[in-house]
């Protein structure tokens, strides 16, 4: 897979304050990588080191093969969309009005306006006053000023902060549908649960240092965290399961008709195997696999007490 951004040995100091160090990170042509870290962990630094608004102090960042600070990254620019946290539109312009001021502010074609509101379900809308939308209407217009000019890399900065759960599927399937035309998509998020389903790969930030990088299995198996099962069985038959289960499983709670454990990833076929008759005691089974927020807290503390 090509590359549509490359950072390589980053660090950005604002005197004392170094706001990222280190950083070694490659954007994939197509996919949706999600970058994710406590507040002042470096997220928006990377962000505007890679739209060229701020300079390396070291290292290298190339964007489709060029310097985004540079002059010809200010060409390059229009290339990429980018929708900030707060957006702030003039309340008295239309989403139409206001698309076609950005799109001139681009030079990109103002018959692309109407299509893009379409596209972010706008198009009802177009000519009322901004002062009149709803918060997730302004997000859609926002997503929608991000696409002017048929970016090839978009860049969200916690693109669905106060949307309802509709307007956040909504706002996802349009994602979606971008990447299937090779649209390359950076979210910078806190909201962990969800973009989890969503990311192709997880970019980890901690303390302006890129502590991990990997899909959601890969961050998995970096933080071992283990998979919880819990078994729900006939009174007074939780030690005869437990008997079976031999080594490599950790019990968290055993009560008589339940009992909790928790193993490896790769063990988790194991213990199944294991079972033999026990089976039939067994009432119920639910299986828990560590997800985005249980991983991250976890590489989070490793870092903090190795
Ligand atoms: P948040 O989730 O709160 O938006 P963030 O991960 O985006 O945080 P950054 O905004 O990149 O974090 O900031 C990283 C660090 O760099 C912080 O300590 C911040 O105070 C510092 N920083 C960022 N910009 C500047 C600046 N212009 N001058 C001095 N320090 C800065």
């Amino acid at each position: 897979m090509t590359a549509v951004a490359t950072i390589f040995g980053v660090s950005k100091r604002y005197s004392s304050v170094t706001a990222v160090e280190g950083i070694d990170l490659e954007l994939r042509r197509g996919e949706c990588l999600a970058l994710v870290g406590h507040n002042g962990a470096g997220k928006t630094t990377l962000v505007k080191l890679i739209l060229g608004l701020i300079t390396p102090t070291i290292g290298q960042v190339r964007v489709l093969g060029h310097d985004p600070s540079t002059a010809q990254g200010a060409e390059l620019r229009s290339g990429l969309g980018f929708l900030p946290e707060n957006v702030a539109f003039h309340a008295a312009m239309t989403g139409r009005e206001l698309l076609r001021f950005y799109a001139k502010l681009k030079r990109a074609p103002g018959s692309q306006v109407d299509e893009l509101l379409y596209r972010v379900g706008l198009s009802d809308a177009a000519g009322r006053r901004v002062g009149t939308y709803s918060k997730g209407m302004r997000q859609r217009l926002g997503l929608a000023q991000a696409l002017i000019g048929a970016p090839e890399l978009l860049l969200l900065d916690e693109p669905t902060s106060g949307l309802d759960p509709a307007s956040r599927t909504h706002f996802y399937g349009m994602i979606h549908d971008l990447r299937r035309e090779g649209v390359t998509v950076l979210i910078s998020t806190h909201s962990l649960a969800e973009i989890e389903t969503y990311a192709d790969r997880i970019a980890v930030m901690h303390r302006g240092r890129l502590i991990a990088l990997g899909t959601l299995d890969e961050l998995r198996a970096a933080a071992s965290l283990p998979v919880r099962i819990r078994f729900t069985v006939t009174p007074c038959t939780t030690g005869q399961l437990l008997a079976r289960l031999g080594d490599g499983i950790e019990v968290f709670e055993r009560t008589d008709r339940v009992l909790d454990i928790g193993c490896s990833p790769q063990a988790k076929v194991g213990v199944f195997r294991q079972l033999g008759d026990t089976w039939r005691s067994i009432e119920d089974i639910t299986l828990d696999t560590p997800g985005l927020p249980a991983i991250y807290s976890r590489l989070v503390d490793k870092e903090e007490k190795p």
